[in-house]
């Protein structure tokens, strides 16, 4: 892979307020690239992730997505917006919206793609993520895991070509984790660029081209998993992976 990065952070700085919570970030994602970010809670991974589609804009350095720089200016944020999927731990689904409704709402209105296309590219990804029996349904009626599925179709309706993920599987009851990380791996093997805050080792073990290690707002560690796993350069790492293996 010797092309441009499609997901560039250079000596990324975020403050909230006083806080000085992204410290120094570098990243680098290539197209087709799987990034799997882990670290413990409130290194900054969250924030980091939020900033690649600007839910939170970044102070100094710069963020580079798809050949356009992350700054001030709204047409820009809002193209990076369109091509960058993100799945949250919390589903994020609208609960007044059923299924379809929920996939259809941003291809109708952002990207003003008839109702029937946009009604049939719906159910094609409910397809894919297993649950098109559950278009007519709420979020409300559904298992966490059918939700979080719900979400990654929803993502996907946009036709990103980023898609970043932010513990997605956290929030769930363990017998539906797997459902989810399975729609994950899929996608992963369909191409997908993305970039993954799980503490699901088995699944980075499975797609990860590159393992990211954060602690207290700073990367301590990019490796590919296989070094990643067996031999950590920073002692930080290798507690954090003995803490949770
Ligand atoms: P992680 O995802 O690794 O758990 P976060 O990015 O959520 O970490 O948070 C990093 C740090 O920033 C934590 O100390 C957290 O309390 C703090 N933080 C997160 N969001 C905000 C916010 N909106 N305002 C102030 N502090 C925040
Ligand atoms: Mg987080």
């Amino acid at each position: 892979m010797s092309e441009a990065p499609v997901v560039e952070l250079i000596d990324v700085q975020k403050w909230y307020g006083a806080f000085h919570v992204l410290k120094d970030v570098n990243l680098s994602v290539k197209k087709g690239e799987k990034v799997v970010v882990c670290g413990p809670s409130g290194s900054g991974k969250s924030t980091m992730i939020r900033c690649v589609n600007r839910l939170e804009e970044h102070q100094g350095g710069r963020i580079v997505v798809g050949g356009i720089e992350l700054a001030d200016d709204l047409k820009a944020i809002e193209a990076i917006r369109k091509d960058v999927g993100m799945v949250f731990q919390s589903f994020n689904l609208f609960p007044h919206l059923t299924v379809l409704e929920n996939l259809t709402l941003a291809p109708l209105w952002v990207k003003h793609i008839p109702k029937a296309e946009a009604e049939d590219l719906a159910m094609q990804l409910l397809k894919r993520v297993r649950i098109p029996d559950q278009a007519k349904k709420y979020p409300g009626q559904l298992s966490g895991g059918q939700q979080q599925r719900v979400a990654i179709a929803r993502a996907l309706a946009m036709k990103p070509s980023i898609m970043l993920f932010d513990e997605p599987t956290s929030a769930l009851d363990p017998e539906m984790v797997k459902e989810v990380l399975d729609v994950m791996i899929e996608l992963a093997g369909e191409g997908m660029t993305m970039i993954c805050v799980t503490h699901e080792m088995g699944f980075a073990r499975a797609v990860a081209d590159t393992m990211v290690f954060m602690a207290e707002g700073r990367v301590i560690e990019t490796a590919p998993p296989q070094q990643f796993f067996s031999d950590p350069k920073s002692e930080r790492t290798r507690q954090f992976l003995g803490q949770i293996i």
